[in-house]
């Protein structure tokens, strides 16, 4: 049975080392995300057939475990009944909110394991063993891995879902955070020395909170541009948390699991901190938090254009690149746009799409919409292929982006997103921008672009805005 259990881990890893493999490219993505899915159900169903502390083989033929049978097909019943109903009903634009959520939930479980591990040790007239120094070691650093990143994703889904509004920082926050880390990492300590001891349920309460407070006032100073960031970096805590206690259990697949989610965690948490040149050790010690922090002000005026100019502003040009951003995505505008591409097309125009990585609320965010609407990949370019066409564009049209193609960035080093790389719309012969007022992008930061000589402004909806142009430009011969 051992040999058959240990085969289903090893299938499951592969499936899980492929699946990811296969979501590196919009093309073979939905079949890496259905790859992993079929490993994850399968690792399930083994544990849950074959659970790591059942010597007696299969659970149903377990004697005495009838109790954990029921409490477990209840979990699964609600856990997964929730994620399938949750799965179809988010909306595209509220998807970094979930992934914020279900990664909290990793977290928690993570550090619950520990929890369950040093409960049963610490149990009055319990039988069971002592955890082996390494055992302890591993559940204590999953504990609080996995605790930080449950409470700080909690606080990131608040602030995405716009439940917590303003970023707060404490009197020295630093200071503050690192004696707390220090505090918590020496509780750690005592536990693993003192599992056997009687003060070991007060250890533990005490542990866990000081965990979870420390996630609270890691992320709440955080906000603006950084979010993507820090999503990302917690999602590489949970991955570790999760491999921790998988080792713990002795669970290879939950071992495997933690290892690819943490490695591939850390790896996009370095690309998108490179996509804002923004130091993961700035994200998290001097955050951006949208307040306050405006940099220079702006001179000059915005100037108007009509659906009609700019329709003729296109209709005319040889070449235009369009920028969307989060502002396509709330308005669900993607398949105007892909529209709006098709007609240009035929009129002879080329036309391509910028994409910059952190454009809109998640990675890959633009990708995703553009490839429902039916966008060719090949249409699709990333930051560092497409900049240096901007010049040789008639047109750049923005739809719905702000802090993605603020010039400041490069200008203006006063500003708090100075250094971040952005896509050039400014060098274009024009650049038209598509949003509905004035307002200032996710950073809070006024957007020089607007202000520009050679940048006209369409206010309107994205999804009404081009649809009007769309109009117009189909009156022209
Ligand atoms: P921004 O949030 O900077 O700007 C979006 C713009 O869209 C706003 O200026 C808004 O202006 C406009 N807008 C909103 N609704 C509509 C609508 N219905 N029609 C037309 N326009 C609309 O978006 P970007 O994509 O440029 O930049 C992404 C920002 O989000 C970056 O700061 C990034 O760091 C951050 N972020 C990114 C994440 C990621 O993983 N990609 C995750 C979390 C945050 P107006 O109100 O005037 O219409």
């Amino acid at each position: 049975m051992l040999f058959v259990v240990n085969a289903v881990y090893f299938a499951v890893a592969i499936l899980f080392i492929l699946g990811l493999k296969a979501m590196s490219s919009p093309v073979t993505a939905r079949k890496g995300i259905m790859w992993a899915g079929v490993g994850m159900v399968l690792a399930t169903v083994i544990t849950f057939l074959y659970p790591a502390d059942n010597g007696s083989g299969l659970l149903f033929f377990a004697p005495g475990k009838t109790i954990n049978l029921i409490l477990t097909v209840v979990a699964i019943a609600i856990g997964g009944g929730v994620a399938w109903w949750l799965g179809k009903v988010v909306k595209m634009t509220d998807m970094p909110q979930m992934v914020a959520v279900y990664n909290g939930m990793g977290g928690g479980a993570a550090a619950l394991i520990a929890a369950v591990e040093f409960a049963r040790v610490a149990q009055p007239g319990g039988h069971a063993e002592a955890l082996s120094p390494v055992v302890a070691t591993l559940a204590v650093l999953g504990a609080l891995i996995g605790s930080v990143a449950f409470s700080g994703s909690i606080i990131a889904f608040a602030k995405l879902q716009g439940i917590m509004k303003k970023t707060w920082r404490l009197p020295a926050q630093n200071t503050v955070n690192v004696v707390l880390a220090l505090v918590a990492v020496a509780l750690g300590v005592a536990i693993v020395l003192l599992s056997t001891s009687p003060a070991l349920p007060v250890l533990l309460v005490v542990f866990f909170l000081l965990a979870l407070f420390l996630g609270v006032i890691l992320t709440s100073p955080i906000g603006g541009a950084d979010m993507p960031v820090v999503i990302s970096l917690l999602n590489a805590f949970t991955g570790l948390a999760v491999g921790f206690e998988g080792y713990v259990l002795g669970n290879p697949a939950l071992v495997i699991a933690g290892i690819v989610v943490g490695a591939s965690g850390t790896l996009l948490t370095q690309l998108m901190a490179k996509a804002m040149n923004r130091p993961i050790t700035n994200v998290i010690f001097t955050p951006i938090t949208g307040e306050a922090q405006a940099g220079t002000a702006i001179e000059g005026s915005m100037k108007e254009v009509g659906p009609m100019d700019a329709a003729a502003m296109m209709r005319y040009a040889q070449k235009v690149i369009i920028v969307p951003g989060y502002g396509m995505a709330v308005a669900g505008a993607q398949h105007k746009v892909w529209e709006l591409t098709k007609v240009l097309e035929e009129a002879g125009v080329e036309v391509k799409f910028a994409i910059h990585p952190v454009a809109g609320r998640m990675p890959g965010h633009m990708n995703v919409l553009l490839a429902e609407a039916g966008v060719p990949y090949d249409m699709i370019f990333d930051l560092e292929e497409i900049n240096d066409e901007f010049p040789t564009a008639d047109v750049a049209l923005v739809i719905g982006a702000n802090d993605v193609v603020n010039p400041v960035a490069r200008t203006d080093k006063s500003s708090p997103i100075y250094g971040m790389p952005i896509l050039d719309a400014d060098k274009a012969q024009t650049c038209i921008v598509i949003k509905r007022g004035k307002g200032a992008g996710y950073s809070g930061i006024e957007n020089a672009l607007f202000y520009a000589e050679n940048t006209s402004m369409l206010y309107g909806s994205a999804q009404q805005a081009v649809g009007d142009v769309i109009a117009q430009m189909k009156t022209l011969v």
